[in-house]
């Protein structure tokens, strides 16, 4: 991807200012979640999330270069704590409680909420999705996908769709901020800021 300097400056994609702007895109995916949440209450229904819920913090998981300029904007210190042992995510204390809350990458901000998916059926037979393609339609039709974690009682296929987040927009415009600041670099592991 060729970007000017101008516009790498201008947006904020650059390794000394990025956080920053990941920060700010953090408000908006949070006050879209609080939104689904309000949403969800105001019909009755409550997600299962909680303090100390912690199945879905999984040990293995990664996030983009400029989520991992968040937490070491806003927790520098964190590598030479002690990591979760193998088995959960390294953040992750004793009590089940993430260690960078506030700093936590994306993914960690939408687990729990009714999630809506949307693909084309190329790509559901690629990955195993469907198994055959459905007679009378195009491999470029688009199917949605539901899903929520198994801990929740909530059913995501009756859901309206205002009440589910869908995914798509939002990883495009972090693997954007990355391509535009870090280049190809790789993802960053959760357990690599412990790597002494
Ligand atoms: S970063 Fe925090 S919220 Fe995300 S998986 Fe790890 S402990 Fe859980
Ligand atoms: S996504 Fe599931 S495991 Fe994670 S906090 Fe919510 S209910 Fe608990």
């Amino acid at each position: 991807m060729k970007i000017s300097d101008a516009y790498r400056e201008a947006n904020g994609f650059t390794p000394e200012k990025i956080a920053d702007v990941v920060i700010g895109f953090y408000e908006k995916i949070d006050a879209r979640s609080a939104e689904i949440e309000g949403k969800l209450e105001a019909g009755g229904q409550k997600l299962h999330c909680h303090p100390g819920c912690c199945g879905c913090c999984r040990d293995g998981l990664s996030m983009t270069q400029a989520e991992a300029a968040v937490i070491r904007k806003l927790f520098p210190d964190i590598g030479s704590a002690e990591p979760h042992p193998a088995g959960a995510c390294p953040f992750l204390d004793d009590d089940g409680l993430c260690r960078i809350y506030r700093a936590r990458p994306f993914i960690c901000r939408t687990h729990g909420l009714p999630m809506r998916y949307l693909m084309t059926l190329r790509d559901a037979l690629e990955m195993g999705v469907v198994e055959t393609m459905p007679e009378g339609h195009s491999e470029d039709e688009k199917i949605e996908l539901r899903d929520i974690c198994e801990l929740s009682s909530l059913d995501v296929m009756a859901l309206p769709e205002a009440d589910c987040w869908t995914s798509e927009i939002a990883e495009a415009q972090l693997a954007a901020m990355d391509a535009c600041t870090f280049g190809d670099a790789p993802r960053v592991s959760m357990r690599s800021f412990f790597e002494k």
